[in-house]
């Protein structure tokens, strides 16, 4: 890639970018531009750990916060090898925007180690990640920055940092971390929830477009938490989904694959690739596939300009962070793509995170219904909310749902004001 292209999809200058058409947008005072702009914080950390067979490995991992005026910084943790610090500052700012779009009151954060954590063993992953919450609890707590997982952690890794954490303090320290398990005060439906509050938003998407989401065909970029789930979901409700990928590649039947199929395929072999019945796709052509939905749940940078004018889906729902980049967003909308952008699409996990950290707070836990049926509300409510602001603005829904975020984080912080 050249100087130029590289630059343009990092993903900290997409995120600036996008900040920017926003900012533009809503007449945004210079001074809080400034500010909103960068991060508030950033701590780099060197992680050692020993080896099954005795040596050493050390690892870099970051945490990164954006902004806690409305609230504690909040965000997932990733574990992958292409982490660098620039992703782990765009992924913080998507979520300070994120957690505002949804209107909980958090701020935004990201934590990442660059690390390929298959090609460690389970009692590796922990002390590397033992030795990694030992490194960040500096500047994590229930009432500072709140962990939870994201690309290649899950409840295991969150109950690990959770006893560290609370062995460091001396008592337990439930609301450090969320999406932990059920035993240490997980939440009911937190698993589920990054893909229930993205279904929740496509079924409002069809409602809005005036067409039954049943028997929509349905593409699927990425299985784990986020794709996987929402296979089940979109199944449930009648769609097709007719592709699925994975960091290996897909799987495609025009016939559509059975959730259960697949996840039973995924699990005795590693990955989707090979179910049978179905045909081997790449990952690049899932995305081309002439689908009514297309749903990115991997990683940033997947739609770009290059690939942009082939992608034709009806709705484009970002269960991904990050997919698609500003100038593929002008293309899109060119081309009438109905987006439901990723600080809105996937805004679901972290509504249930927020309401397992009110849950350890309370010491009081709710059914399964009285969550689902709670992020029901918030996600319907805020896409009703984005699309107001892209009526009457008449703005596209990624500027609109910006918009929203960014104008309720600059009113805390220009009715704070500065300190200093
Ligand atoms: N990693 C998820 C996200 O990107 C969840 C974050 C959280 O629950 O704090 O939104």
């Amino acid at each position: 890639m050249s100087m130029v292209a590289e630059k343009i999809r990092n993903p900290f200058h997409v995120a600036q970018r996008q900040f920017d058409i926003a900012a533009e947008a809503l007449r945004l005072d210079q001074g809080l531009r400034l500010k909103l702009r960068v991060p508030r914080r950033a701590l780099i950390v060197s992680v050692p750990f020993e080896r099954d067979d005795g040596s050493w490995m050390v690892v870099q991992g970051y945490r990164v916060q954006h902004d806690v005026s409305r609230g504690p910084a909040k965000g997932g943790i990733r574990y992958h090898p292409q982490v660098t610090l620039d992703e782990v500052k765009a992924l913080a700012m998507w979520m300070t925007w994120k957690c505002a779009v949804v209107n909980l009151p958090y701020g935004g954060a990201k934590g990442g180690i660059e690390v390929d954590p298959k090609a460690l063993s389970l009692h590796e992953l922990e002390k590397m990640t033992r030795r990694y919450t030992n490194e960040i609890a500096i500047i994590i707590g229930p009432e500072k920055d709140i962990p939870a997982p994201d690309v290649y952690t899950d409840a295991q890794v969150m109950a690990w940092i959770m006893d560290t954490f609370t062995m460091r303090q001396g008592f337990a320290s439930p609301g450090v971390v969320t999406g932990k398990p059920l035993s240490i005060g997980g939440s009911l439906g937190r698993r589920e929830a990054t893909a229930r509050g993205c279904t929740y938003t496509i079924e409002e998407a069809c409602k809005h477009m005036g067409k039954p989401l049943a028997g929509m065909t349905v593409a699927i970029q990425g299985y784990g938490n986020a794709g996987s789930i929402a296979h089940d979901l979109l199944h449930e409700r009648g769609a097709k989904v007719v592709a699925v990928s994975d960091s290996r590649g897909g799987a495609h039947s025009t016939h559509g694959l059975d959730p259960k199929e697949v996840q039973a395929h995924k699990k005795d072999s590693g990955s989707v690739v090979g179910t049978p019945g179905t045909d081997r796709i790449g990952n690049r052509e899932l995305l081309e596939l002439k689908v009514d939905i297309l749903v990115p749940a991997a990683l940033e940078n997947q739609i770009t300009e290059d690939n942009a004018p082939r992608i034709k889906p009806r709705i484009l729902a970002e269960a991904a962070n990050g997919p698609t980049t500003p100038e593929a967003d002008l293309i899109l909308h060119e081309n009438g793509v109905f987006l439901i952008p990723d600080i809105l699409a996937n805004a679901g996990g972290v509504t249930v995170s927020y309401f397992e950290w009110v849950q350890d707070l309370a010491n009081y836990f709710w059914t399964e219904d009285e969550v689902n049926q709670k992020l029901e509300t918030v996600m319907r409510r805020s896409f009703r909310d984005v699309m107001a602001i892209a009526e009457k603005h008449r703005v596209n829904n990624r500027t609109a749902a910006y918009m929203l975020g960014i104008g309720r984080v600059a009113e805390a912080t220009r009715v704070r004001g500065i300190y200093g």
